[in-house]
């Protein structure tokens, strides 16, 4: 395959008119779990129908009960899993705020990507509110072949991260002996997973329904057999349902008991922790409070583009869109201008995972949800953010390393039989 990426102003197939899209919100058919009704609104904007008939104030009244129900019996009055964006900050600062006598252990599973201003809100935040932290960073080594191979498989490189984020707090929650864990906002906000109506409950079945990608840790070993171990694949473990009731743990979102409202949110934690907003590659500046925390979330909105076909900046939208707080056609004109553009991280991505940027385009686009056709001529390219030259570069597998477990992989997989969809 030849690589040519358009420089021209053209808006290529940003903005597609092909894809059948939400009346209200613009998410075009192919976003997960979306479904159009007959006046052609989605269901995701129909789930926040339901949020705004919530009784708020019943809500707030069980979260009391909650806290209180746990606070003061154990080592740790909760668990509040941490990434440093501004949905875990915003957590962690209403948690703090409204229960001044609260003691969280903050968990961090630092994926490999934490960029250098979000690292400086966390201390910045750690200090000001005055908590214990656990940080845990799995294996680098590990992480690369967890990265290539859920990229083979799925098209998602982020097992490691989804992974790890969710299960590894439960693990903590299990050994430090810490019930009753806070995550931030609810998946109705954004897909069709949960509806509003129930408080979710972050658990086992939520994490095999979308978190792990319909991988276990298990499937993973077998997989990766010869390059990793058993105790590799510790971290990403969902820990066993009888241990975690054994404990008689509570797993909810802080979302379910209070409306989430992230404008509101991130001017909160600005002014109250000096929590500071980031450039995002290919995101429009005045969102800069959204995925702030990871350097290849270039790349992640990247594939997602390749695969549906759309990306941040609609998702963006389709949120502001619902608040009423933009027009269609300023949300057209965004997402036309931000997404389809190659990102300059993608570079890092290709050096850590060990293949080339033609191997790249067939794997992603193997993945390709219909009725979206990915074009890579009609790219352009992105910029650099100002952190770029921060973000570690190299130390990733060996070409051949690479060809190695892309052979396993090809060997084994049950898409081979429709050849087409296979990578190799
Ligand atoms: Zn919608």
């Amino acid at each position: 395959m030849i690589l040519e990426i358009g420089q021209s102003e053209s808006m290529g197939k940003a903005f597609s008119k092909e894809l059948k899209r939400c009346n209200r919100c613009l998410l075009p058919e192919t976003h997960e779990t979306l479904v159009l009704d007959k006046e052609g609104i989605c269901n995701v904007c129909r789930a926040q129908e339901v949020k705004a008939e919530i009784d708020w104030e019943k809500r707030h009244e069980e979260l009391d009960k909650l806290i209180e129900e746990y606070q003061g019996k154990y080592k740790y009055d909760c668990i509040i899993p941490f990434s440093g964006g501004k949905d875990s900050t915003w957590t962690l600062y209403y948690l703090m705020k409204k229960y001044p006598k609260l003691k969280p252990l903050v968990v961090r599973f630092n994926h490999g990507f934490l960029r250098p201003n979000l690292r400086a809100n966390c201390d910045r935040v750690f200090r000001k509110l005055g908590v214990d932290v656990h940080d845990f960073t799995p294996n680098w080594k590990v992480v690369q072949r967890l990265m290539l191979q859920a990229f083979l498989e799925k098209g998602d490189f982020c097992w490691h991260c989804h992974t790890g984020i969710f299960a590894y707090p439960m693990q903590v929650a299990l050994k430090e002996e810490v019930p009753l864990i806070f995550w931030g906002e609810p998946s109705a906000e954004y897909t069709a997973y949960y509806s509003y109506d129930q408080p979710e409950q972050v658990d086992e079945e939520r994490f095999n329904r979308f978190v792990n990608l319909g991988i276990s840790a298990e499937d993973m070993l077998i997989r990766l057999d010869g390059f990793i171990d058993e105790r590799d694949v510790e971290p990403f473990r969902y820990p066993e349902l009888e241990k975690l009731r054994g404990l008689g743990y509570r797993s909810v979102c802080l979302g379910s008991y209070i409306p989430w409202d992230v404008k509101m949110q991130v001017g909160k934690i600005k002014q109250d922790l000096g929590w500071e907003g980031d450039i995002v590659e290919n995101v429009p500046s005045e969102f800069n409070y959204e995925k702030i925390e990871c350097w290849m979330q270039g790349v992640r909105d990247f594939i997602k583009y390749i695969k549906r076909g759309y990306t941040r900046p609609t998702h963006l939208a389709a949120i502001d869109l619902r608040n009423n707080r933009i027009s269609q056609q300023n949300a057209e004109k965004m997402i036309k201008e931000y997404e389809g553009r190659r990102p300059k991280s993608l570079d890092l991505f290709l050096e850590y995972v060990g293949i080339s940027e033609e191997e790249f385009y067939s794997i992603a686009t193997s993945h390709q949800v219909s009725p979206w056709k990915f074009d890579v001529k009609e790219l352009r390219e992105g910029e650099k953010t100002p952190d770029y030259e921060q973000w570690l570069k190299g130390d990733g597998l060996s070409e051949a390393e690479a060809e190695n477990q892309i052979g396993q992989w090809a060997k084994t997989c049950s898409t081979c039989e429709s050849s087409e969809s296979c990578a190799s």
